[in-house]
């Protein structure tokens, strides 16, 4: 019989997570201040994030150890298991063998943990006592609400209004786990307050629940800001997802010639892929690395590799990457997590390089393949990771046709037993697509800052 999964023994669990900033063809363009247009001062973003954040967002060190104490609240679900997904392979009779990395087996149902964690351990060592962060749908902010509690620090979450309304569950999970929700205008932030007095209906938007969070954050009270993707340390603490994979791997004798993953801000799709771009840079591997992404959101097969902020409101630096634009509003798709305008700067410039290839899927086609998957595998997959799953099902579909026994692995980053709404109205056919928003693009593009 053929292995249907592989697991590891706690003690096989990484010691260190790998840090891809050496090994990158050029170096990283560094974030710049945009009042200056110079790098910023590490000093100005030491009022939101941890020093220890702060090192290892710039570190040039290649591995960077994983402290004890992360380690044995890893191992509440690490390591995760890698399944051969054998149903699937023989309902598309494909030679290929297509293997999933499960990281929806950890307590808040994703790869996020894996960095939400790091992060509060970071924080609670250098004192903080308090942790703001904002949510969309709600996966970021329930895998930092699970850290935090854990770590007994204060986590503050700022949840989009409209989600706060319209998706109680992971508001509730959050809750249980100790932490503060707020809908998104709130009364809590000078911010908040001046919208709700404009439009008290004001529904909320990932942009004003970032500002929220960041004013929150510096008014004083021991409190830091945390974010679930895009910057290098978050990258960095997903590695164990690549690492872990790689191990078993090799385990089975496999070597992988496909990798896939789906991309909202690219730390679920870095985690998995980057211990394997290693090899690929240095020219010893040929692994096809393909990210996936939302049509209606199409920042990667799309988007200029400029320099742009990082959230709605224009807060943060500029960071240098893929972008649609920072007021560029991606259509209210299902995949939350994939609606995000830039793209972490790491995933960028391997975009850009050529190093990993880029793909868009529509939601329909999405939806299609999770219940390929739900009724082969059983596993149902979140939206998000259902772009992934499609590209994976087309390449094993090509396979079919060409003979090609080829090795794909992707990561199953999240479940989607919370997004059961959006399944409903797949099943009941009043899902639709959304036509690649051009004009809107060009438009938000137009408003880019002027660097180069
Ligand atoms: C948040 C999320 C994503 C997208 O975020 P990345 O940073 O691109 O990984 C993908 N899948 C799931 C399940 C998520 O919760």
């Amino acid at each position: 019989m053929d292995e249907r999964k592989i697991l590891l023994s706690e003690k096989e669990m990484p010691v260190a997570w790998y840090n891809v900033l050496p090994d990158l063809p050029e170096q990283l363009p560094p974030p710049l201040d945009p009042r200056t247009g110079k790098p910023v001062d590490p000093s100005v973003l030491a009022a939101i994030f941890p020093v220890s954040l702060l090192q290892q967002e710039m570190s040039v060190e290649p591995w960077i150890e994983i402290p004890e104490e992360i380690r044995q609240v890893y191992a509440m679900w690490r390591p995760t298991p890698l399944h051969r997904a054998v149903a699937l392979e023989k309902y598309l009779k494909t030679p290929a063998r297509i293997y999933f990395k499960n990281e929806s087996v950890s307590p808040p149902g994703s790869h996020k943990p894996n960095t939400a964690v790091a992060q509060a351990y970071y924080n609670k060592k250098e004192g903080v006592k308090r942790l703001c962060t904002e949510t969309g749908a709600g996966q970021w902010g329930s895998a930092l609400s699970f850290a935090c509690n854990l770590f007994g620090l204060e986590c503050v979450v700022y949840m989009v209004k409209v989600s706060y309304q319209q998706k109680p569950y992971r508001r509730i999970m959050m809750q249980t786990w100790n932490a503060k929700i707020y809908p998104s205008p709130s009364d809590q932030t000078n911010y908040g307050r001046k919208l709700l007095k404009e439009n008290p209906d004001n529904p909320g938007s990932l942009g004003i629940a970032i500002s929220e969070a960041i004013e929150d954050t510096i008014s004083g009270k021991d409190s830091k800001y945390s974010l679930g993707s895009v910057l290098n340390h978050v990258l960095l603490h997903q590695t164990v997802v690549g690492l872990e994979t790689q191990k078993q791997l090799e385990l089975i004798g496999e070597k992988a010639d496909v990798l896939v993953g789906c991309v909202g801000g690219g730390s679920n799709f870095a985690g998995l892929v980057l211990p394997f771009v290693k090899d690929k840079i240095k020219g010893k591997s040929e692994v096809e690395i393909i990210g996936v992404e939302p049509t209606a959101c199409p920042t990667m097969t799309k988007g200029p590799y400029r320099y742009d902020y990082g959230d709605t409101s224009g807060l943060t630096p500029l960071l240098k990457m893929l972008t649609l634009g920072h007021d560029f509003m991606p259509p209210g798709i299902h995949a939350g997590g994939l609606r995000y305008h830039g793209l972490a700067p790491i995933v960028s410039m391997l975009v850009d390089k050529k190093i990993v290839r880029a793909e868009a899927v529509a939601q329909t086609k999405a939806f299609e393949a999770a219940v390929i998957f739900a009724r082969t595998e059983g596993f149902l997959p979140a939206p998000e990771t259902s772009h992934a799953i499609r590209v994976v099902i087309d390449e094993a579909k090509k396979c079919a046709e060409t003979g090609e026994e080829k090795c794909i692995v992707f990561n199953f980053s999240g479940h989607g037993h919370f997004d059961l709404a959006s399944y409903d109205a797949y099943l009941a056919g009043k899902l639709q697509d959304y036509e690649y928003p051009e004009e809107k693009i060009r438009e938000s593009l137009e408003k880019l800052p002027k660097i180069e």
